[in-house]
């Protein structure tokens, strides 16, 4: 690695982890690593103790009422799938053969959400409504609502944009949601906004929430978490409104064919990561709430820095209200791609250009073909970083006019 090298891709991994997620998981797998759950002896009981110390920490961080309610993933994309298959799956198992279920989302969402959707869609095992946003990627709550018809069993949308920052109103949108379709599901995509901003499953009333544990949480890849809700999955349930088809070990009613009724094992199959979740609660150990703040007085830095180069267009919110560390831009005359390629290969600054994975929300702001080039500080980045950055952009831009 260059020794001046820049990390700006956060959104998409947040790098480097603190010292003691290396650390955490190497003791894990020196001294604890047996299988959780799988026998009575030592090691087994080390590692099921620190598979559940980070099931009430994930629980605790976005207020579950039980911590049973917290299931462990390999991640974020894991969790939306075995939420929206669960859904869709317990709702064509009871409905009548000539009742087509409904679902709404959001225009600012994650591939990881529409292409789950898509394929039940084109199946034609569903009708997907795609509610637009505004240019600055900001959804509307009444027309969420106001999307939901009798036959809505899912309501799913990003807490905050992959692409563009905008942190979205969930609350309102629940709320609008409930005095229309009380016992709809409502989903929240997490995924760049767990460990960075408050979330509180109780007060929002949210039904499934799907949580990255390598983004702002700063663990390991290959960890995450859905949260699941009573409505969902009330208590012990033999036919609840998340069917979970992977089957397997659970190490618990250790005989019989049928999944245990009971959460989180009826909808953890298998080996968990544990060595990854030994390194996520020591992440989540060593995190703080000044973290964020530095994040955000970052971001505001590069908006302000952008404004005054000539020829660079920002995407989204022009100021950080409401905004997570994450910024598009695009260079007149380049196309993202070669910018973040030159931002790589001469400045030795990680950025992410091109189409990033939402593609409704690049439609909406006009940027389907090319993409744009996205920026997103960490806790390790300091202003003196971003002041580089900038004059990289700034050179970028020069000898893009001069050409
Ligand atoms: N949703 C959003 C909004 C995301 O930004 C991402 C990751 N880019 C995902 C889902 C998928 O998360 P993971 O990488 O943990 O699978």
């Amino acid at each position: 690695m260059h020794r001046d090298f820049i990390y700006l891709d956060n959104a998409a991994t947040s790098w480097p982890k603190p010292e003691s997620v290396g650390e955490a998981m190497v003791d894990f797998l020196r001294t604890k690593g047996g299988n959780p759950g799988r026998g009575g002896h030592h090691l087994a009981r080390q590692a099921a103790r620190t598979i559940e110390a980070a099931r009430s920490r994930i629980g605790e961080l976005i207020n579950a009422p039980q911590s049973m309610r917290v299931v462990l993933t390999q991640g974020c994309t894991d969790s939306i799938n075995l939420a929206i298959h669960g859904v869709v799956r317990a709702a064509l198992k009871c409905c009548p053969p000539d009742f087509k279920i409904h679902v709404v989302t959001s225009a600012i969402e994650h591939n990881a959400v529409l292409r789950t959707l898509h394929c039940f869609a084109s199946d034609g095992l569903l009708d997907l409504v795609i509610v637009p946003c505004d240019h600055q990627g900001l959804m509307d709550p009444q027309a969420i609502a106001d999307a939901c018809n009798e036959r809505t069993v899912l309501v799913t949308v990003s807490h905050a944009s992959n692409v563009l920052g905008t942190i979205q109103p969930v609350g309102q949108v629940s709320r609008a949601i409930r005095e229309r379709s009380p016992d709809v599901l409502f989903m929240v995509d997490a995924a760049q906004t767990g460990g960075h901003i408050a979330i509180d499953v109780q007060r929002d009333d949210i039904d499934l929430l799907t949580i990255a544990g390598h983004k702002g949480l700063r663990g390991p890849t290959g960890t995450g978490a859905l949260y699941v809700s009573e409505r969902a999955f009330p208590e012990s349930c033999t036919n609840p409104r998340l069917f979970c088809e992977r089957r397997g070990g659970t190490g618990s009613i250790a005989p019989g064919l049928e999944m245990p009724t009971h959460l989180p094992d009826a909808l953890e199959a298998g080996t968990p990561n544990a060595v990854g979740f030994a390194g996520l609660l020591a992440a989540m150990d060593a995190s703080c709430e000044s973290i964020h703040e530095h994040e955000m007085s970052l971001t505001a830095q590069i908006l302000e820095g952008l404004k005054t180069i000539p020829g660079v267009m920002i995407y989204g919110k022009p100021t950080i209200e409401n905004r997570m560390p994450v910024v598009l831009f695009n260079i007149k005359g380049l196309c993202a791609r070669e910018v973040g390629a030159i931002l790589d290969t001469e400045h030795h600054i990680a950025a992410r250009g091109g189409v990033h994975c939402a593609p409704e929300l690049h439609n909406a702001i006009g940027t389907c073909t090319d993409g744009g080039v996205r920026v997103s500080p960490g806790t390790a980045t300091t202003p003196e970083q971003i002041g580089r950055f900038l004059s990289a952009v700034r050179i970028i831009a020069e000898s893009s006019n001069e050409r």
